[in-house]
């Protein structure tokens, strides 16, 4: 997979088309991911205590890599993942600027 924890990604189809988020999670075998604030669910909560209140916390669901876009960090363009070589090593470079991207 391409993308990993931490990029910075753009939704390109479902409710939350249009809007950026951070990648929690990569579900490789799925090939989903979790985006911060993005196709949230609400999930409750029971109380972990005796006396204390259940409530209802948003949860991010897992939505399909096919529905994101990478957003490049050091240009912050949409943009597509290609390689370079690089001595031994094949690093990752942003399509629009060229740059190495981790
Ligand atoms: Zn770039």
């Amino acid at each position: 997979m391409k993308i990993k924890k931490g990029d910075t990604v753009l939704i390109i189809s479902g409710k939350d088309r249009g809007r950026k988020g951070k990648v929690l999670e990569v579900l490789p075998k799925e090939n989903r991911l979790l985006v911060g604030g993005i196709n949230l669910r609400k999930k409750h909560e029971k109380p972990k205590k005796q006396g204390e209140k259940g409530q209802i916390v948003q949860m991010p669901g897992a939505i399909s890599v096919s529905n994101i876009k990478l957003i490049c960090p050091k240009c912050g363009k949409v943009t597509r993942v290609g390689y370079k070589i690089l001595g031994k090593n094949k690093v990752k470079i942003c399509k629009k600027c060229q740059q190495e991207i981790e």
